[in-house]
């Protein structure tokens, strides 16, 4: 039994009935009802931690053969991935990260300021230069978390939406079943991939998941023409161009969060990370914090009409940001002058202490698998978290160390 159809779920599930497995996934709204289906859509290994390249690549690897191996068009385009740098120190900042690409065997390179302008012909400002990743890419996250999930279905699987897990039955160390909203279940294994929800589903069974979430938003414009050949982050935006025309775009440079209980009790495990991030991420107090209250004191209550009511996996999209990065796309290019927003959205992401994932078997509990924790980089991910969280939850090897990921690390 699978908790959450969002990327990490559904693919999951998927690569379950690649062992003959049918598993059941529950799902408390609809498939790709959170993040999965509101990411940027960047398929980046570019500056990821050391730690996490070897599985970003090996996701990277899955990504090139998806379309055709779940028979559906995901938009993927591997058109490389450049990070810009305006200042001298980002330019060096890159050739460190280019070193730790070259110790794993990945291609990027340093491109000088009149690539830069090769590669996104047209782009106004003095640049230092960039990094290119040529096997980065990107793609659209609602096809490919639709994808996943009909791919899952057609191997056997059953997605229950609007069917919320109240609870994870475990006794004497091993999970016997789930309480649902439509009653129990039984099953000997559970992979937990709940999202920005799975602390809530694991702490019950006495596991600690110091995880928060921050809220990020993005714009969409109409179709033009080319403008963006390349997916491209600045030291202020990230853009890309879709198939149909479109430019996604959203600020790098600010992601909000709104405080909450989690927040002040995981506040020593995250202190690091805000450190590091405290000139971009910026504190909200309001109506998050007490639903977090409420949701601690009444932790029983966890079915599908509170957990719409609150609403804390989606966010109330704020056109302010995505107004913002399309400004900032205008000041870049000629030819966005006349771009307007077609579409925007806001959405909490779940973040880990580290910014990595947690994977692998569950301590002390057998039958337990956990899925989550993707950090904002669970799209680019879901191939080999699906993977490798199958694997895991058969007892098979998952032809990776998960040790780093384990959640016995806090
Ligand atoms: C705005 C934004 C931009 C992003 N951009 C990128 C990007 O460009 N590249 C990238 O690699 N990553 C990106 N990410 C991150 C990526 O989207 C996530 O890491 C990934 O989608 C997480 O997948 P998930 O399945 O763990 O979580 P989710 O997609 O949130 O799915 C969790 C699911 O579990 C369900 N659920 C929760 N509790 C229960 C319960 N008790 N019972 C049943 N169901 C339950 C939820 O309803 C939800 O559908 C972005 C995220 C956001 C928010």
């Amino acid at each position: 039994m699978v908790i959450g159809a969002g990327l990490a779920g559904v693919s999951t599930a998927y690569y379950l009935t690649r062992h003959g497995v049918a598993p059941v996934v529950l799902e408390k709204d609809e498939v790709g009802a959170e993040q999965s289906s509101r990411a940027w859509g960047f398929v980046r290994q570019q500056e990821r931690d050391p730690i996490e390249l070897p599985l970003m690549m090996a996701s990277n690897a899955l990504w090139r053969d998806l379309q055709s191996e779940l028979d559906a068009d995901l938009e993927f385009t591997m058109s490389g991935n450049l990070g810009i740098a305006r200042h001298p120190h980002q330019l060096e900042a890159y050739r460190r990260w280019q070193a730790v690409g070259d110790a794993h065997g990945l291609e990027t390179r340093l491109v000088s300021a009149d690539e830069v302008r090769e590669l996104l012909p047209g782009i106004r400002g003095e640049w230092s230069g960039g990094l290119l990743t040529p096997s980065d890419g990107h793609a659209s996250p609602p096809k490919t978390t639709a994808a996943y999930a009909a791919a899952a279905r057609r191997g056997g699987a059953s997605i229950e939406t609007g069917c919320a897990s109240l609870s994870i039955d475990v006794r004497e160390g091993r999970v016997r079943g789930v309480r649902t909203e439509k009653g129990y279940l039984a099953t000997e294994r559970v992979v937990c991939a709940a999202g920005a929800w799975s602390s809530r589903v694991l702490r019950p069974v006495g596991i600690r998941l110091p995880q928060l979430r921050v809220r990020a938003s993005v714009g969409v414009t109409q179709p033009t023409g080319t403008l963006v050949p390349v997916a491209s982050w600045t030291p202020e935006i990230a853009f890309r161009q879709r198939p149909d025309g479109a430019v996604v775009a959203a600020r790098f440079d600010h992601a909000d969060h709104d405080l909450s209980l989690t927040s002040l009790l995981e506040a020593r495990s995250f202190l690091p990370t805000f450190r590091s991030t405290h000139e971009r991420v910026h504190f909200h107090l309001g109506a998050l914090f007490l639903r977090d209250l409420a949701d601690r004191a009444l932790p029983r209550c966890v079915g599908r009409d509170r957990a719409r009511r609150w609403a804390v996996g989606v966010a109330r999209t704020d056109r302010r940001s995505p107004e913002h990065a399309l400004r900032t796309l205008k000041q870049l290019f000629d030819g966005a002058r006349d771009l307007t927003l077609a579409d925007c959205w806001s959405c909490y992401m779940d973040i880990t202490p580290d910014m990595l994932p947690v994977l692998g078997a569950a301590p002390g509990i057998e039958g337990l698998t956990i899925a989550t924790g993707l950090s904002g980089h669970g799209f680019a991910m879901a191939p080999i978290v699906g993977k490798v969280s199958a694997d895991s939850a058969l007892g098979e090897d998952p032809g990776f160390d998960l040790d780093a990921f384990s959640v016995a690390r806090w």
